[in-house]
């Protein structure tokens, strides 16, 4: 194992896991990245430190300075993580309907929390929106200044997986990958990795999983933004065409709804003793329809994005499922049977 000087050389290098139910069902090799296995038990952790890192190369970022985002959680907390280790502070936006584990994680990462709305990306009081006009008040009037981390226009946050998640996928699959396949939040991972992985090999096909209420799988298939249904699935889901997107095409393009990832997420548990959460699930059923697209015999990567805990209170809570109308998995209300 190697020997680190801080928390952020922990960041990235995460195995690759082997998705037994979703090979065998195809007869490819489909296995996940372990994002969950970074140090803020996240994917976005690539980001936040590329992020970071751009803003003080390009000296923006003032030693004690603050960092402003709007972010669906998690985002925020490897901006938070990075921040405390190399003495930044953070604001972070995010929109009230975010899970509360979300949440407390950000305030145990010493974040400020300041909880909105949700309102659509056309509303001037939209979450990321609002971040923007606040890291600008912040800029003149806080010490060190502050900047605003623009996870969804900034292509740092892309160049993170060009240079790290790509390159570990080439590694770790002795250049043998046949496809990657994820969703989009900010485009950040799905762009970042193709770019880097189509420079490897031209062969490599790249899919988009995208949940219900995303416009991204029309506009990849036909053209023109359109959406319907909705999605219990938190981080991902985009409307537009992000700065990250721009001049990425994917091979295949498909649209997962809840009632196919979270069964998935559900038996992943029990199954083979992975936790995840909503977003893996979204990206494991993708890689199972790319799969069966491409045909066995081939090796495709997608992203467990995070954590299952981190949804404790929804995605693993009888009583939310229900009032979704979503499947509720019988061992999560199985009493107990033995009494001692
Ligand atoms: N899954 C989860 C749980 C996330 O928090 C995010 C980021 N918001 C994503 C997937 C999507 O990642 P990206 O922003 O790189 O598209």
């Amino acid at each position: 194992m190697p020997r680190y000087n801080s928390v952020i050389d922990a960041i990235g290098n995460t195995p690759l896991i082997r998705l037994a139910k979703a090979s065998e069902l195809t007869g490819c090799e489909i296995y996940g990245k372990a994002e969950f296995m970074n140090p803020g038990q996240s994917v976005k952790d690539r980001a936040a430190l590329f992020i970071i890192r751009d803003a003080e190369a390009k000296g923006l970022l003032q030693p004690g300075g603050t960092i402003v985002e709007g972010t669906a959680g998690n985002t925020g907390i490897g901006l938070a993580m990075v921040a405390d280790a190399l003495g930044y502070k953070t604001v972070i936006v995010i929109p009230e309907t975010q899970s509360q584990e979300k949440k407390d994680a950000l305030r145990l990462w010493c974040a400020e929390l300041i909880e909105v709305p949700a309102v659509p990306y056309k509303n001037p009081n939209n979450y990321v929106k609002l971040s923007g006009r606040l890291a600008e008040q912040l800029a003149s009037s806080v010490p060190g200044g502050a900047i605003w981390a623009n996870q969804f226009d900034n292509t740092a946050n892309r160049d993170g997986h060009v240079v790290t998640t790509a390159e570990e996928i080439w590694h770790q699959t002795d250049g043998q990958v046949d496809g990657f396949i994820c969703a989009v939040g900010t485009g950040g991972t799905l762009a970042g990795t193709a770019m880097g992985l189509k420079r490897r090999s031209g062969h490599i096909k790249i899919g988009i999983a995208d949940p219900m209420g995303a416009a991204l799988h029309s506009f990849y298939t036909s053209g023109t933004f359109a959406s319907e249904g909705s999605s219990i699935t938190e981080g991902i889901g985009q409307g537009r065409i992000t700065a990250n997107l721009e001049g990425f095409t994917p091979d295949f393009a498909y649209q997962i709804p809840d009632e196919e990832a979270l069964p998935i997420v559900f038996d992943l548990i029990g199954d083979e003793g992975l936790c995840l959460g909503g977003s893996s699930g979204v990206n494991i059923a993708g890689a199972i329809r790319m799969a069966r697209e491409m045909g066995p015999g081939h090796t495709i990567v997608t992203i467990l994005c995070d954590y299952g805990n981190r949804y404790q209170s929804k995605l693993f809570n009888p009583d939310f499922l229900r009032e979704k109308s979503l499947p509720v998995p019988a061992w999560l209300e199985r009493k107990p049977t033995i009494s001692v």
